[in-house]
């Protein structure tokens, strides 16, 4: 998938940027960054709420909360949520995604968020969009699944 980008504007303040955007190893700009703190944040507060509300239906027997707290977002999040689906029913616990959500966040305030904690390497910034708590590279993420 390519992000279009329009090409008609010409800007006249040319900074220090070489021509060429493309290439391996593509770094997540510190406004990435910002808007990757912003969901994985937004997340957290779903994931928290649910979390208490499952204890609390677990307590008393009642239902869970419902929907309502996600929506909006189509695309990318369907994505994010069709994976994390998967994580939730790979660990059954959504107290570890939550964990993972904070593990991001933390990496965020440290700088180390965007790399594969495996190989190095920058994370895809199509696959961290997607998943944006995610600790592995698309090649070492699906090395990992083989190996389960
Ligand atoms: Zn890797």
């Amino acid at each position: 998938m390519s992000t279009k980008k329009t090409q008609g504007t010409r800007s006249s303040h040319s900074r220090s940027s070489s021509p060429s955007r493309t290439g391996p190893g593509k770094r997540i700009t510190a406004r990435d960054l910002k808007s990757f703190r912003r969901r994985l944040e937004e997340e957290l507060t779903v994931l928290t709420g649910r979390h208490a509300g499952l204890e609390a239906a677990n307590a008393s027997g009642s239902e869970a909360i419902g929907a309502g707290d996600l929506g909006e977002e189509g695309g990318d999040a369907g994505l994010f949520a069709a994976e994390r689906e998967r994580d939730l029913s790979l660990v059954g616990n959504l107290a570890d995604l939550i964990t993972k959500i904070q593990g991001a966040l933390a990496r965020i305030d440290e700088g180390s968020y965007g790399r594969c904690e495996v190989c190095g390497e920058p994370i895809e910034t199509e696959r961290l969009d997607a998943l944006p708590y995610t600790t592995l590279c698309l090649a070492d993420a699906r090395r990992r699944a083989r190996a389960r």
